[in-house]
């Protein structure tokens, strides 16, 4: 068979395994569904449903607060102040680089660096901590939470391993650390995940925002559920009428994999777990196309000449889809040089072709399972898709990607037919600062 010839049969094949037909979508949002169900009733199963203590905003809340955001690329404090009717002045922000000396060392160690970075941000900001200011608390691991500031850590994720942490709560962990560093006046008032973040702040401006989704480094999504359908939550009376649930969903796992996504999961530092994040997040997909193009090399389907800067795990970044699948140049000009920045300075127009081909396949995937899981938390809360819907979107991914917005709601489309215009997805920057100083201030109204 001619090269030709063979790359075409591969790349049939490949897209065969990489599809996800209406069908499958339609099996998947099943699935999903009764795995949620599962999980509000506190029973086993992939969906952990995790009740967040805390319903949409207002847009009335009011005052300064310190925000802390732990668990995406970078650690950041921030210092809001909330104007109510839904305005809120610039924050301040510090960033730091959490090596993994922190977040691979002792969780003590990860706790005391984190109340470090608070105090030299109080320090060059010249807050007053004395004034017993309240601070919220994003946290974006699963965790078990027991009252608006109290969660204990089910597991790390996104590489986080720190020793000492799982099953305590972070809270506790937190304020040791900070009277340590002379900070006991602050009040650690609420916790949340980013999704969760994500959810309240744009609701601070849009009351009808009832989902929340990341797609990052990682993928996860909340929502607004009825207290009655939360049947694990026997007996609490503390809110009336609905909560945001962290549904996890990045940990679902009724999917078809490849065998490059068993071979992505075999190697990771979370084997079995996060399934649905490993086929959907930043952290993951450039990792699977590398996969891809290695085998492809190994089988001759693409040149050895293209996959020798990428031998090393990780090293092919989902920020090289973006480039790669956005270059329309004829000749793929840009594919070029993002392989040649690399270091694989000769490649064949033919070759660029096949990996953006590649590359096409994967984000289309992780776009079309992220509709489906969204299409079965909408039909949770609205079986007939009957209203509208705002669902409050950050992460860089899906943000940044040329496609992954289009394909998504593409899907939807595909899912629900017209009636998928009464679904708005809103980008929602910076919802784990903004979402946890909202918080904070609904913990203390
Ligand atoms: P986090 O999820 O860590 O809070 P982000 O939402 O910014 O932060 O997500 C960062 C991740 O998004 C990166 O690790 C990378 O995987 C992915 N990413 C960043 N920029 C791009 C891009 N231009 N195209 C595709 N993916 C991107
Ligand atoms: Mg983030």
């Amino acid at each position: 068979m001619n090269k030709k010839l063979r790359d075409n049969c591969f790349i049939r094949d490949m897209e065969r395994s990489f599809d996800l037909s209406v069908p499958e979508m339609n099996r998947i949002m099943k699935d999903f569904g009764r795995e949620m169900k599962k999980g509000l009733a506190g029973k086993n199963g992939s969906l952990k449903m995790l009740p967040a203590y805390v319903g949409r905003a207002t847009g009335n809340e009011k005052g300064k607060f310190i925000a802390l955001d732990l668990g995406g690329t970078n650690f950041r404090v921030l210092e809001l102040e909330l104007k109510g009717g839904g305005n809120f002045g610039a924050p301040k922000v510090m960033k730091f680089t959490i090596d993994k000396k922190h977040t691979a060392g002792r969780g003590e160690d990860l706790f005391d660096f984190i109340a470090r970075c608070i105090k030299a941000f109080i320090n060059e900001e010249h807050l007053n901590k004395e004034a017993g200011m309240k601070l919220g608390f994003t946290f974006s691991f699963p965790m078990d939470q027991k009252a608006l500031a109290k969660g204990l850590l089910i597991r790390w994720t996104k590489g986080f391993s720190a020793s000492g942490v799982k099953g305590k709560d972070v809270v506790g962990l937190l304020r040791k650390s900070l009277v340590k560093e002379g900070l006991g006046s602050l009040l650690v008032s609420a916790l949340a995940n980013d999704t969760v973040g994500t959810l309240v702040a744009c609701s601070y401006r849009e009351p009808i925002c009832d989902v929340g989704i990341i797609i990052g480094t990682g993928t996860n999504a909340c929502y607004l559920e009825k207290i009655s359908e939360i049947k694990k939550l026997k007996g609490f009376s503390g809110l009336k009428g609905n909560m945001i649930i962290n549904t996890e969903w990045g940990n679902f796992n009724r999917l078809k994999l490849t065998k490059y996504d068993a071979a992505l999961d075999r190697a990771s530092r979370n084997r079995g777990e996060q399934i649905l994040e490993k086929m959907v997040s930043g952290m993951y997909l450039g990792e699977i196309v590398r996969l891809i193009i290695e085998d492809m090399a190994y089988l001759r389907n693409i040149d050895k000449g293209i996959i020798a800067p990428f031998r090393e795990r990780g090293s092919f970044k989902t920020e090289y889809m973006s480039e790669i699948e956005g270059d329309t140049s004829p000749g793929l000009s840009i594919v070029k040089r993002v392989l040649k920045r690399a270091g694989a300075d000769v490649s064949s127009a033919e070759d660029r072709n096949l990996l953006k081909k590649i590359c096409a396949m994967v984000s289309r995937r992780g776009a079309r399972l992220s509709a489906s899981a969204l299409a079965a938390v909408i039909c949770k809360m609205d079986r007939a898709l009957s209203r509208k819907h705002t669902v409050a979107m950050d992460g860089s991914l899906y943000e940044k990607h040329p496609a992954f917005a289009k394909n998504m709601k593409r899907a939807l489309r595909e899912i629900f037919g017209s009636k998928a215009s009464r679904i708005n997805i809103k980008l929602t920057k910076d919802g784990s600062g903004t979402g946890a100083a909202i918080i904070a201030a609904i913990a203390g109204s």
